[in-house]
Parts: C-alpha cells; sequence; structure tokens
C-alpha cells in the first residue's frame, strides 16, 4: 500500500483538509483519512480532485478537428460535416489509429481526464471487409489506452443503415457495418483477450435509431445482457432535428420517447446528446436513472441545439461530459460551455447548480464525475474507498489558482483556468503525468506526426 497526503481534497461529500489517500496494489483506493497526520506518506504538490471520466470518444475524429470549418458556400451543417468525416476516415488503417489515439488520450490525461468511453465504429478495412483479426481497430484502441495509462470503456458499435426504416448504408459507411452477430462476437472476443484488466471495460453501442433498426436493437441488448449483466449500453440520439423528424415519420414517436418505450434503458444506458426532448422526454429520461452523455463543444461546433438541462436537473438527470469529435480536449471548457450555454439563453448566471445554494464550478465538476462514472461502469470519479486511484493534482502556484481554496479555486480552474493548471493526474494508482508531463510523449508525439504525414497527403 501507497499513501498520498494532499492538504485539501474533493471528496464526494465535499471539501476535506488534511486528506490521507491509502492506495492497494490493485490501483483502487484501499482507505481516505481525513484531518489526518501525512507521516511517511507522499506529500502533494497541491489540492487534489477526483480525474474526470470522459463519456463519450471517436478518437480518430482528433485528427481531422480544424479541417471541416471553411464554408463552399452552400450552407454547411451535421450532414455536411458527417461527409467530410467519412472522406476523411476512408484512409484510416490501425496502426494510424493507435497513433492517432495514443496521442489524442495523452492530451486527455493531461488536461485532466483520467477514463475515456470509446464509442468505436470503425471496425473494418478501406473496402469494408473484416481484418483477418477482426478485433484489429478495437485492439489499436485498447494498446493506445495502455501505452498513455488512460482507463477505457470501449464500447463496440452497431450500425447497419443509413436511415429510420433500414435504408441501406451508402459506400462512406461500409467500414462501420456489422450485423448483430458480429458485434456480439468481437465483444465476447474482446472480453476473453483482456480478461479482468481493471483498467479496461467492454460494452456495446448502438449507433443510433437512424442506423440500427428496432429488431435489431433488441437482439444486440439481449446477446449482451447473456455476456454481462451490467455491461453499458451507449446510443447516440436526438442530436440533430432531422433525425427527430425522420423518426416520428417512421414511428410517429420523437426518438428518446421511442427508445424509452421499446429499449429496456436503466442505469446501464448512456444516451449520447438527447439533445431535442420535450418535457415529458426530459422527465422520463430522468426517471429512467440513463445518464445524460453531454458533448457541449462538439455539439455547439456541429449545431446541434441546447439539451435541456434545467429541467433535467429539476427532475434529478444524471449527465456526464464527452469531448467526441475533440475540437476540444479539455474538460473545464465542456463544463463552462454547458454552463455558458444557458447563461446566454437565460440571461442568468449559476445555472448548472439547479437553484441549490453552492458553487457553480463544484456542482459542475461533481456532475459530470458521478455521471461518468455510471456511464463508464467502472468505478472512477470519486475520491473513496473501494474507488480507482484517479486523480489529479491543481498547480496552485500558478497565478490564477494562487491564494484560493476549495471552491474558489475549484470555480476559478473552470471559470478563468486553462489544462495548464494541471500538475500532476494519477490513474489507477500510477503516476501518468508529472509536473505536466508524460513519460512517453515524446515517443506518441512522434508517432502522431508520422501518422499525419501518412494521411494528410493521400
Ligand atoms: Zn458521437
Amino acid at each position: 500500500v501507497t499513501a498520498l497526503f494532499a492538504e485539501s481534497a474533493l471528496l464526494p461529500e465535499g471539501w476535506a483538509r488534511d486528506v490521507r489517500v491509502s492506495i492497494g496494489p490493485d490501483g483502487d483506493i484501499a482507505g481516505i483519512d481525513t484531518g489526518a497526520e501525512p507521516g511517511e506518506a507522499e506529500r502533494l504538490a497541491g489540492p487534489i480532485l477526483p480525474g474526470m471520466p470522459n463519456l463519450h470518444s471517436h478518437a480518430f475524429q482528433r485528427a481531422m478537428a480544424g479541417l471541416t470549418e471553411c464554408s463552399s458556400g452552400t450552407g454547411e451543417d451535421f450532414w455536411s460535416w458527417r461527409q467530410a468525416m467519412y472522406r476523411f476516415l476512408a484512409v484510416l488503417q490501425p496502426e494510424h489509429i493507435r497513433a492517432i489515439a495514443a496521442q489524442l488520450y495523452l492530451e486527455m490525461v493531461k488536461a485532466g481526464y483520467t477514463a475515456v468511453g470509446e464509442f468505436h465504429y470503425l471496425h473494418h478495412d478501406r473496402d469494408g471487409a473484416p481484418y483477418a483479426d477482426r478485433a484489429s481497430t478495437s485492439l489499436a484502441l485498447i494498446e493506445a489506452a495502455q501505452e498513455v495509462g488512460i482507463g477505457l470503456t470501449l464500447l463496440p458499435t452497431l450500425y447497419q443503415a443509413n436511415g429510420f426504416d433500414g435504408v441501406p448504408p451508402e459506400a462512406g459507411q461500409r467500414r462501420f457495418i456489422d450485423t448483430v452477430d458480429g458485434i456480439l462476437r468481437l465483444i465476447e472476443q474482446l472480453r476473453q483477450r483482456t480478461g479482468a484488466d481493471p483498467q479496461l471495460r467492454i460494452g456495446l453501442a448502438l449507433h443510433s435509431l437512424r442506423a440500427v433498426p428496432a429488431d435489431a436493437l433488441a437482439e444486440a441488448v439481449a446477446g449482451l445482457r447473456t455476456m454481462d449483466a451490467s455491461a453499458p449500453i451507449h446510443i447516440h440520439v436526438a442530436e440533430q432535428l432531422r433525425e427527430v423528424e425522420e423518426c416520428v415519420a417512421w414511428s410517429g414517436q420523437r426518438p428518446v420517447a421511442w427508445l424509452l418505450d421499446h429499449a429496456p434503458v436503466d442505469e446501464t444506458w448512456c444516451l449520447v446528446h438527447a439533445t431535442h426532448m420535450d418535457e415529458s422526454e426530459t422527465t422520463r429520461l430522468a426517471a429512467a436513472r440513463a445518464v445524460a452523455g453531454l458533448c457541449p463543444t462538439t455539439e455547439a461546433n456541429l449545431g446541434d441545439g441546447f439539451f435541456p438541462l434545467l429541467q433535467f436537473l429539476a427532475a434529478g438527470g444524471r449527465w456526464g461530459i464527452g469531448s467526441d469529435s475533440h475540437v476540444s480536449v479539455n474538460p473545464i471548457e465542456e463544463l463552462r460551455w454547458l454552463e455558458y450555454g444557458r447563461r446566454l439563453r437565460l440571461r442568468r448566471r449559476a445555472v448548472s447548480t439547479g437553484g441549490r445554494p453552492g458553487s457553480t464550478g463544484c456542482a459542475l465538476w461533481h456532475g459530470a464525475v458521478e455521471g461518468g462514472r455510471q456511464a463508464l461502469a467502472r468505478p472512477v470519479g470519486r475520491l473513496a474507498t473501494g474507488s480507482r486511484a484517479d486523480l489529479v493534482v491543481l498547480n496552485t502556484e500558478a497565478p490564477t489558482l494562487y491564494g484560493k481554496v476549495e471552491d474558489a479555486l475549484l470555480d476559478s480552474f473552470i471559470f478563468a483556468g486553462s489544462p495548464a493548471l494541471v500538475r500532476d493526474v494519477m490513474i489507477g494508482g500510477r503516476w501518468v503525468v508529472r509536473q505536466g508531463r508524460h513519460a512517453a510523449q515524446e515517443r506518441i508525439d512522434a508517432a502522431f506526426r508520422g501518422t499525419l504525414d501518412q494521411i494528410l497527403r493521400t
């Protein structure tokens, strides 16, 4: 057992002073003592926060971030962005995915993300044929996460159609397409190959209601449950108004309402975006105890719309954050945008506290770590006994944080700070970032540059 000592720590019940964290050989927190003496424990350089889970990622999209911001003059939207994304991913091979993911995960840990949910639909070779090893691209993501040391919830994704009612896929989607049986076999294979690694969890994603017909959705969920009763299930839903209209035309129901009526949505589910919900859908989703996976910078970048946060919070809804397309790899920017979007709309401040007294930053960080813990189905996001030892040490020598403590410190980090204030990061009891540096940084950077040289040339 190793031990750490922090003068200040954000525990699930709030800020505590003189905190001793004992860590077992398995990387779990073995005990937390407050008002403690440091003894022989390692004294940390600043206050500690629970590391932030990032519940929604498509790793390969990091390499195209910033390349889709030019207008063709014909009206850019989500759907034209999607065509650009298909053109980009058409050249990627497993070794490229590995290098891009390692660079992305490196940026994540340096910014304070300590776990990631990879919504992974790029399964097959460029012509759509399976690789000799069907798990090739999945293993590329697992290796990247292991190289960096970030915790991973891998969600192999079922994708079958290009629209409601089983519209056949287009050429740009052929690398995603699989049968229910194919996805379930991939999940089984990954579970066997990766064993009981505490840094890894395998779940399932259903790409969306437009990409997964109703019978395939039911079959995939039932098949997953025979392997793992509590494995996480993620789905993109109600991100775009066009998708809502098409769902109504197909079924007579809005997407979230359809899903709540036709799928066993419970606390193992994460509904990513859920942007366009009416009042009844919002309260019903909260009551189902599923997590709303919010990706504010991507949703802003793609022009999706506003999630009904206030009503969802009032109904006791659970939520977490994801960096999705990775136009930003920075948890404080996601949290800040979540709050600022509502301030601009409502002309009010401190919206994310849900009307309760207290720090906005604290409400944001606490909400996002709890929702992320649930969505990733790993014991993360809490400085508490039995949770993974995933924590972030802030640099209080920096001008933005100097002289500030507790709520004022966290509010300053989120509303006035940047990832540069993350000093040290521990994941699963291992230091992965020390004084802002990762041990494999040069190697990972070089591999990423080599990959960009190849794919941007093609
Ligand atoms: Zn997504």
